[in-house]
């Protein structure tokens, strides 16, 4: 859509058959933030993105125990860079789709469906083979249904395929080729506590009912507490519903836990129903899950929360001047100049979805594409090392920010759990004390466009140093006091016992 406001031509491959194709492993609920926000102002679909999405500026909580009991709670975001719009990501995707067959973009954008990108190479166009005389970059697309390949040579290629890229695999491959370091492109990788997490998204019906009639409208955030399932074992399960507005949809619910939890052992629907009526008694699992979902349900393999990561290179600059002859001269507006590739989105960064910040970071890379691009005038030679030069330490900052940002809250070690809640009211205590000195927990600081990740990373390192230098103060007073106080409280202990 940048591009093509740019009056480039573009061309996406996807390889479904559907852009916004549903899968019931990827139908999890997006909270598009202040972040998303910039991009979808600037294509005028933050209107349609409030009409389709839950919006979050009072937040209503249900929680419902294994007994049935429900805890309601209610809070209100006076923030407005906190509001955020929750939607599936099915309609998200269908939201984009609908506004590049629009008037103004429609003409510039083909979509192809079916369409994989197979294979993607380096091409001379001298008469050397050798790799330094790269000139261009050519794609070759298979049709997943006929098989038939075609070739591109794009002027810019965008690696918007997600966390496995082959997009960047290729250039990984490429560095290689030429430095003999493979680093370049490689992916960091940072230990979290929710990386392996495993997760399945059940399908429910819409406004789903509890055996004692509680509903859990479609628009509230709710949280089935499970218990112990007895012919499973394992830690109690439960099973997490984020808001849609659609009442007459179903609903998902995602249960995520340990990667060696025995529930992804089971993969029959009778033997699922039983743990489910073990696990959480409070709803009626027949009457509200139907066999051939739940079989579907069981049978599926999920899938599992990678370690944040990003890549140790975003762009790479394959010509400074576009290449003479008509298949690198066609497919783009006149005025591009260079050959380039970069990665975008998951190609570029992926983590766990614990800060909701996947959809948004990737949205947030376009803008800042588009602010390069503004500033070199479509001359990739400028515009994508500029981009790395923007981008690269946003990219790093944010795989380390999902490490500490909130991966306790799938409930996974409950202990840890409690650590960290205490952690975060003590931060929330002393930054509401000492603003100037503190600032506020990651958690919060992150959906705020105006600060750059790098800025909220080196904010909460600042923090934690001063957090942690509070804490020392304390324990010295403390002592200091016991020292002084302990030989009169000894006095008054002998006088008592005397
Ligand atoms: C459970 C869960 C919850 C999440 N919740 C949130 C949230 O609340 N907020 C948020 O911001 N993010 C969330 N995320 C993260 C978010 O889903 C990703 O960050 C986002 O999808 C990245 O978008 P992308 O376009 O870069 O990649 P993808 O969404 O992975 O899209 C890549 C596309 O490329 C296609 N493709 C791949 N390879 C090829 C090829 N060779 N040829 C042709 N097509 C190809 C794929 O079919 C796919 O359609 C969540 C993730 C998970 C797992």
């Amino acid at each position: 859509m940048m591009l093509a406001k740019r009056g480039w031509n573009v061309t996406v491959a996807e390889r479904h058959a559907q852009v916004s194709y549903a899968d019931p492993d990827r139908s999890y609920v997006y909270a598009i933030d202040g972040r998303g926000r910039v991009f979808t102002d600037a294509y005028g679909l933050t209107p349609k993105l409030a009409e389709a999405g839950v919006d979050t500026k009072a937040v209503e909580v249900n929680r419902v125990f294994p007994n049935g009991k429900v805890v309601n709670a209610r809070q209100v975001i006076k923030d407005e860079a906190r509001i955020v719009y929750w939607l599936p990501r099915m309609n998200f995707v269908r939201l984009l789709e609908y506004r590049v067959k629009e008037q103004d973009m429609a003409p510039y954008i083909t979509l192809l469906t079916n369409t994989e990108a197979s294979e993607i190479e380096r091409l001379p166009t001298n008469s050397s083979s050798s790799s330094s005389a790269a000139q261009q970059v050519q794609v070759t697309l298979r049709n997943t249904v006929t098989g038939n390949t075609q070739r591109f040579v794009p002027k810019l290629l965008l690696g918007c395929d997600g966390m496995n890229s082959l997009v960047r695999q290729s250039m990984q491959h490429w560095a290689a080729a030429d430095s003999s370091s493979s680093s370049r492109f490689s992916m960091a990788e940072y230990p979290s506590l929710s990386t392996d997490l495993r997760f399945k998204v059940l399908q429910l019906p819409p406004n789903p009912a509890m055996k004692d009639g509680t509903v859990l409208r479609n628009p509230s955030f709710c949280l089935l507490a499970g218990q112990k399932s007895k012919s499973i074992g394992g830690p109690p399960l439960r099973l997490g519903l984020l808001p849609i507005k659609d009442e007459s949809v179903g609903r998902t619910a995602n249960l995520i836990t340990l990667p060696d939890h025995p529930v992804w052992g089971v993969s029959d629907a009778a033997k699922l129903y039983k743990v489910f009526e073990e696990a959480f008694p409070q709803a009626d699992w027949r009457a509200l899950v139907p066999e051939p979902v739940m079989a579907k349900f069981a049978a599926s393999q999920g899938g599992q929360f990678p370690a944040p990561q990003h890549s140790r290179g975003m762009a790479l600059l394959v010509a400074p001047e576009s290449p003479p002859g008509p298949a690198a001269a066609a497919p783009d507006a006149a005025a591009v100049k260079g050959t380039g590739v970069l990665l975008l989105g998951d190609a570029a960064h992926c983590f766990p979805p614990d800060l909701g910040q996947g959809v948004n970071s990737a949205l947030e890379d376009v803008c800042v594409l588009q602010r390069e691009l503004d500033a070199a005038g479509d001359d990739l030679a400028q515009a994508l090392p500029a981009f790395e030069q923007q981008r690269q330490p946003d990219s790093e900052a944010l795989a380390k920010l999902v490490q500490t940002g909130y991966p306790l809250q799938y409930n996974q070690y409950p202990l840890l759990r409690a650590v960290w809640s205490a952690r975060f009211i003590a931060h929330m205590l002393v930054h509401k004390l000492l603003p100037f000195a503190i600032s506020p927990p990651l958690f919060l600081m992150i959906q705020d466009p105006s600060r750059r990740y790098s800025r909220v990373l080196a904010a909460t390192e600042h923090s934690k140093r001063v957090l942690a230098g509070l804490a020392v103060l304390l324990v010295g007073a403390v002592a200091v006091l016991l020292q002084k106080l302990l030989p009169k409280l000894l006095k008054v202990f002998a006088a008592g016992s005397a």
